[in-house]
């Protein structure tokens, strides 16, 4: 098995604090199936309680140049998957 082709590595924080999901992420969650009218998450194959710890996580996106909820970069199209901790990430342009 080869190794996964990413560009960046991006350790994933967590914080104690409350962290909202920007409206036009929900927008997009929400028409893709992922969050229901109440506003609450389900991505398939995730258990209510990592889902639980994805909400304190966050990371900081080399691409998007800010905190990013780690909800929104699980969905985004550059997330590859997650190794110990790290994200690894396409890289590509948004
Ligand atoms: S997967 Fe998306 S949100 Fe996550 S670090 Fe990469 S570009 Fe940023």
């Amino acid at each position: 098995m080869g190794e996964l082709e990413h560009k960046y590595e991006v350790e994933i924080k967590t914080t104690e604090n409350r962290q909202k999901i920007p409206e036009d992420v929900k927008t997009e969650l929400k028409a893709a199936g992922m969050m229901d009218e109440k506003g609450k998450i389900k991505l398939k194959g995730v258990s209510p309680k990592m889902l639980k710890k994805m909400k304190q996580e966050y990371v900081d996106c080399p691409v998007l140049k800010a905190d990013i909820h780690f909800v929104q970069c699980f969905v985004c199209p550059n997330f590859q998957s997650r190794v110990m901790g790290k994200v690894l990430c396409k890289g590509k342009p948004l």
